[in-house]
């Protein structure tokens, strides 16, 4: 086995890490959220569908706005209560996309996606988890605003984390959608793939949905065959990662490659191959010759990787 190799300090892991405490408690008393909302210290953060609503500033955006700020940035179609910190109530408001293309011109406001605002550190770290917060459970409401048993609209209760209908009374709770995304090892080498929509010369973890039904190890074997062809043994769970496009929980995994064949599903995948340990090391430290780039930091991909480069022990 050749020598580990220390890229050096770790890089933080876009989405977590959440200071905001929910206060999971509160939500089912409207006396509690309304005194949170009467709260001085009370803030928001504005969506926009896929974008969020910034103060600009330097060198970090300011995402959070008072309530009567927000509220006079656009008609707020949904709130939810994200929680509190150091005792600051904080919210969650979506506005309609629609009326966001007029916000742009105004000279005090950066409006722009959640992706951009993390590759591109535009907001200090400590404000990336609860816009991933309030970006996916707004996502959830703006897809569940009628009942999926019955038709009759919903209605929002417990501070934003229910709808309910009141025809058939089923109650309907914000989802998460888990997806595996998993590095597969043979020995010294490991595999990536690439996808048509990647920048050029990134390379990436494999990923894909869990299917009902299934547990994560078995969905990393389904699908890494599926893409690849390549036949999986033991599995072992790395890491996970809030993926808020629109509502995901990413799985990180390590997986033991049984077959190294490949049989590249085109369909899925542009390319997929195995990389040597060196050129990877290479690729993390944006040293390859021929520009080869592995996932931006923020990723867990990022991180899935970098932990076998750095492992002194087998994961798997
Ligand atoms: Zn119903």
């Amino acid at each position: 086995m050749t020598a580990r190799f220390n890229l050096g300090t770790k890089p933080y892991l876009g989405y977590t890490d959440s200071v905001v405490e929910r206060g999971t408690e509160l939500r089912h008393d409207p006396t509690a959220i309304a005194a949170l909302e009467a709260d001085a210290r009370a803030r928001a953060v504005v969506i926009s569908g896929e974008r969020v609503v910034m103060h600009k500033g330097m060198p970090f955006n300011d995402p959070t706005f008072t309530l009567a700020a927000a509220n006079a940035v656009s008609p707020k179609q949904e709130q939810v209560f994200l929680g509190r910190h150091n005792g600051a109530p904080l919210f969650g408001i979506a506005i309609d996309p629609d009326a966001t293309d007029a916000l742009k011109s105004r000279d005090d406001l950066l409006v722009t996606d959640l992706r951009s605002i993390a590759v591109g550190a535009l907001v200090a770290p400590p404000h990336l988890p609860p816009l991933a917060q309030a970006k996916a459970v707004l996502a959830w409401h703006s897809r569940h605003r009628f009942c999926s048993n019955c038709g009759a609209p919903t209605q929002v209760v417990e501070a934003g984390w229910r709808r309910d209908c009141a025809v058939c009374d089923a109650q309907h709770f914000p989802r998460t959608d888990p997806v595996v995304i998993m590095l597969a090892i043979n020995g010294e080498r490991c595999l990536l793939g690439r996808q048509q929509r990647f920048a050029k010369g990134m390379w990436s973890c494999l990923a894909g949905f869990v299917e009902p039904g299934e547990t994560i190890e078995d969905a990393v074997r389904r699908e890494t065959l599926e893409e690849a062809g390549i036949k999986c043994g033991r599995v072992a769970y790395f890491a996970s990662q809030p993926w808020p496009f629109p509502m995901s929980l990413m799985i990180g995994c390590h997986a033991q490659a049984l077959t190294t064949e490949l049989k590249v599903d085109r369909s899925e995948l542009e390319d997929a191959r195995w990389f040597e340990r060196d050129e990877v090391t290479a690729m993390m430290l944006r040293q390859h010759p021929d520009g080869l780039t592995a996932t931006h930091p923020h990723a867990i991909a990022h991180h899935i990787i970098r932990a076998w480069l750095e492992a002194d022990r087998s994961l798997v």
